[in-house]
């Protein structure tokens, strides 16, 4: 008989801060990209499921939609292993299932952002830990499991020569998705991000910024296609324009099919005439662009190369063009940098309301593991007591802030929050989204 391995992924954002809870429910545009990232798959694990071997009988299900005796049904159902894939704010939840199933006898397997940051915490939580990218351990992990015999720990910069990100290499079980839960399947072109900046951990912890081969995005494309005929995509990559040339490859291919798709990416798409005349008839709805703050003081250096603070001042022009091609910008703006004072409250919202933005996301500077900005917050004793991983939601203050009290910061964030998302702001930046379709159509 097959064993049996289930894949459960803990997706989602839970907001902690009750005054930011309350606005939550009223909030439209808060909630609309709240309830997106809640219900998109974890690739990471459909990935994995790929390169299961054949002598396991294997499932995927999403955490939230587990009976409340989890750990229980599980074992029931047969199931003696269990991999878990949790982002940062939500690895306390994984913990505590993990070790319900580790009573019920089940053998569990985390991996994830947070795990490959924090490997030795993870260990004490699992059987095995897989740190940085699954692929290139995941069958050996699964030969020692069968044999009895296997590692705490099994880090992909162990192994040599990846057989990743290379034509031929398997597709993500996207059938074992259920595609009427999802509003969108994910996909993803590249990974790893190239500009490093201080706050984030995605450019750094699982892997090096690579490039998937076109003909292998077009392999896992039609897989999607299969289970659902006129997808949605959102792209699972941290910046995807990065190379232009292969950025106008991997556009032509996505408008051979009837897809609509959304990703994200830095500001240097507006220079690529040719690119942006591509994505208007590719089907991309909109692109999710970090123009991190509205205060240049704020944006110098939080890359390695200061290359966001040398664009700060063409924002405006960089997102008319963009949106004039019929591309919808969501600009994302984060609060709580070293330079911020009170200030940045009001000249974050004069910005968003200059810059002519479709949609815009607001929230607050987070200390994730890996990052360069959490190593300085330790050496500089300002990480605030009592909050754990389930606040790095990025709308709950985990820090002491430079040069604001942490009241200021969370009343100034909340009261930005209520003045961002109003119902007026709100209806402005649908009319914007309608001007943008109707570029699109000239
Ligand atoms: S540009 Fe975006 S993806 Fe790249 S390092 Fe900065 S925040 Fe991360």
């Amino acid at each position: 008989m097959k064993s049996r391995l289930l894949f459960v992924a803990m997706s989602g954002v839970r907001v902690r801060d009750p005054g930011l809870l309350a606005l939550g429910l009223t909030l439209p545009g808060f909630v609309e990209r709240s309830k997106v990232i809640a219900s998109l798959p974890s690739l990471g694990l459909l990935t994995l499921a790929a390169r299961t071997p054949d002598d396991w009988d294997i499932a995927y299900r999403e955490y939230d939609e587990l009976p409340e005796n989890a750990a229980e049904s599980i074992r029931d159902e047969g199931f003696g292993v269990v991999a878990l894939s949790s982002l940062t704010a939500r690895i306390t939840e994984t913990y505590r299932l993990a070790a319900e199933l580790r009573a019920a006898g089940i053998l569990v397997i985390l991996g994830g952002l947070h795990v490959s940051a924090m490997p030795e915490e993870a260990a004490a939580h699992a059987d095995i830990v897989v740190q940085g990218e699954g692929e290139p351990v995941w069958e050996t992990v699964l030969r020692d499991v069968k044999r009895g015999n296997y590692l705490p720990v099994y880090a992909s910069t162990d192994v040599p020569s990846p057989t990743h990100f290379t034509p031929g290499q398997p597709v993500p079980r996207y059938d074992l998705l259920d595609p009427s839960r999802y509003n969108r399947l994910t996909l993803q072109t590249t990974r790893g991000c190239p500009l490093h900046c201080s706050f984030c951990a995605a450019s750094r912890t699982i892997s090096p910024y690579r490039k998937k081969p076109i003909p292998q995005i077009r392999r896992e494309l039609e897989a999607i296609l299969e289970i659902w005929p006129e997808p949605f995509i959102e792209l699972a990559d941290d910046n995807t324009f990065v190379d232009k040339r292969w950025s106008r490859e991997l556009v032509a291919l996505l408008s051979d099919y009837p897809i609509r798709w959304f990703t994200e990416s830095d500001i240097s798409l507006a220079g690529d005439p040719a690119l942006l005349e591509a994505l208007a008839r590719s089907g991309c709805a909109q692109v999710l662009i970090g123009l991190e703050s509205a205060n240049p003081g704020s944006v110098r250096g939080i890359d390695t190369r200061n290359w966001k603070h040398l664009r700060h001042s063409g924002y405006r022009e960089s997102i008319r063009t963009i949106q004039d091609h019929g591309i919808t910008v969501n600009g994302c703006f984060i609060l709580g940098f070293d330079h911020d004072d009170a200030s940045i409250f009001p000249s974050t919202l004069e910005c968003i309301d200059s810059l002519g933005l479709a949609e815009v996301q607001i929230t607050l500077l987070t200390p994730f593991p890996g990052t360069s900005l959490r190593q300085q917050l330790v050496e500089e004793n300002r990480l605030l007591p009592g909050k754990g991983w389930d606040h790095y939601t990025l709308f709950d203050l985990t820090f002491r802030p430079a040069r604001m009290s942490v009241d200021e910061l969370h009343e100034g964030f909340r009261s930005l929050m209520r003045q961002t998302y109003s119902e007026e702001r709100v209806r402005h930046r649908k009319s914007i989204v309608r001007q943008c379709l109707k570029n699109l159509r000239k």
